[in-house]
């Protein structure tokens, strides 16, 4: 039985936030890996220092050696404080080398490299506070674990039969020797050994990607929420936690920015069946979410409402669209090379409408732009739009849902510009101005789920 266990920011991110991460690790029976992100506040700290020119070295130094160093002094002693301190001296060496070199600043992969060094520090101060504890422990980096990735700067995504075969390797052995590894998040090494970052919040994924890869029976995200909610609490005060949901209705809320769970958690787990359990490391003994391949069905047509604010639907009118599908290749060629995210399409004869992000109008109407004028009749952009998200399992296999979430869409005097269904089978998602989307996620959440 091995159990892979995640540690965002906030559950490394103090003396007392470790040493409760080092006992929920220690309550784990059977064979036990974490993943674990730099402490919070560090990632943004070498983010901003990479931003801004004008930032010295030391000073962005010393601000790590603090932080790091002081729950050292707090929590380990002896032997142990000293081992920690040189191999942390020996990585922020590196680091401080990697800094004050004008030459690395060129390589393309420089800002991920700077940006995933926190985790090599909070990995390092977890195993050793583990070792305090009375427990074998080893810090690994995702070089040293074997975590391969593949992709462009800041957007890479892990090799899963490589990565499969080095943690086979480089971490199996000590999980068989009752060690328990802790192994950096957020990175992997790309096909030159270098770091490549999985995107901000990537750690969630790494863990995914490693319990994949050893073939885990469990992965538990500890995390500084309760879990997957039927709303935004801010929102809707009554939202409650979901105890249990299947792969593609978390996927769906968490693309969604749930902000709960990376959005590229899943696919991994997904894929092997692993369930995943997301869990307060603040509240241990709360149920969480569990994520998992079946579901007993509890006949709860609708689990969460969602919504995503700042969008815009561009519309783009050409005569007879739908007999002409080069046109709609052309159109969504300009899309790609925009480079934008698309969060609905949707088509009629003469109309192709698209969503995508406020800032992104520009960029994507410049593209668009490059069509022959001969070819476009008209594009108009609507801002200021948010999409709904209805999620639940059984939605679109029972007969008149989609009229009593619409009803209830009514009811808050919302006008629906946009609609996508079917695309997904466990979400219904609607575009509606804005300003209606709160008083649309209230009289949902109300209808469906409760006050
Ligand atoms: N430390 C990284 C970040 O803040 C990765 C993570 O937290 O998952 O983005
Ligand atoms: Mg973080």
């Amino acid at each position: 039985m091995i159990t892979v266990l995640k540690f965002g920011g906030t559950s490394v991110g103090s003396a007392e936030a470790i040493v409760r991460s080092a006992k929920i690790i220690l309550m784990e029976g059977g064979g036990r890996v974490a993943v674990v992100s730099a402490m919070s506040g560090v990632t943004n700290h070498l983010v901003k220092f990479l931003e801004d020119e004008n930032a010295h070295v030391e000073d962005a130094l010393a601000l790590l050696e603090k932080k790091h160093k002081d729950v050292a002094n707090e929590l380990l002693e002896g032997e142990l404080l000293r081992g920690f301190s040189d191999e942390f001296e020996r990585r922020m060496n590196a680091l401080r080398d990697l800094l004050n070199d004008r030459d690395a600043r060129k390589d393309p992969y420089f800002s991920d490299n700077i940006s995933s060094q926190g985790e090599r520090f909070s990995t390092l101060l977890l195993s050793y506070v583990l070792r305090s504890m009375g427990h074998g422990s080893v810090a690994l980096t995702s070089e040293e674990a074997g975590i391969y990735a593949s992709g462009s700067p800041g957007f890479g995504t892990a090799d899963l039969s490589k990565t499969s075969a080095g943690l086979m390797m480089n971490v199996k052995p000590l999980i068989l020797k009752g060690v328990i590894p802790i192994i950096t998040g957020f990175y992997g090494r790309n096909s030159d050994g270098r770091p490549l970052t999985f995107g901000r919040g990537g750690s969630d994924y790494s863990a995914a990607v490693v319990a994949n890869g050893l073939d885990a029976d469990f992965l538990e995200i500890w995390t500084d929420v309760d879990g997957f909610m039927s709303a935004d609490p801010r929102i809707v005060p009554g939202a409650i936690v979901i105890d249990e949901m299947n792969f593609g209705e978390a996927a769906e809320l968490a693309y969604l920015g749930a902000k709960v769970l990376h959005p590229r958690t899943i696919e991994p787990v997904r894929m092997k069946h692993i369930p995943l359990k997301v869990k307060n490391s603040f509240k241990p003994d709360s149920p969480g979410t569990l994520i998992h391949h079946l579901r007993s069905s509890k006949n709860e047509m609708l689990r969460s409402v969602a919504s995503k604010a700042d969008l815009s639907i561009i519309t783009v009118s050409s005569s007879e669209i739908a007999y002409r599908p080069r046109m709609v290749a052309r159109i969504i060629d300009k899309i790609a090379d925009a480079g934008v995210v698309v969060y609905a399409i949707s088509t009629s004869l003469s109309t192709v409408a698209l969503l995508i992000n406020n800032p992104d109008v520009k960029e994507t109407l410049k593209h668009l732009n490059l069509i022959a004028p001969e070819d476009i009749e008209r594009i108009e952009v609507k801002s200021n739009m948010a999409l709904i998200c209805a999620v639940g399992d059984n939605l679109l296999s029972r007969c008149g849902v989609s009229a009593e979430i619409f009803g209830a869409v009514y009811d808050a005097g919302a006008n629906v510009e946009l609609i996508s269904e079917g695309a997904s089978d466990v979400s219904l998602n609607f575009v509606v101005p804005t300003d209606k989307a709160v008083d649309v996620v209230r009289t949902l959440h109300k209808k469906f789920v409760g006050e």
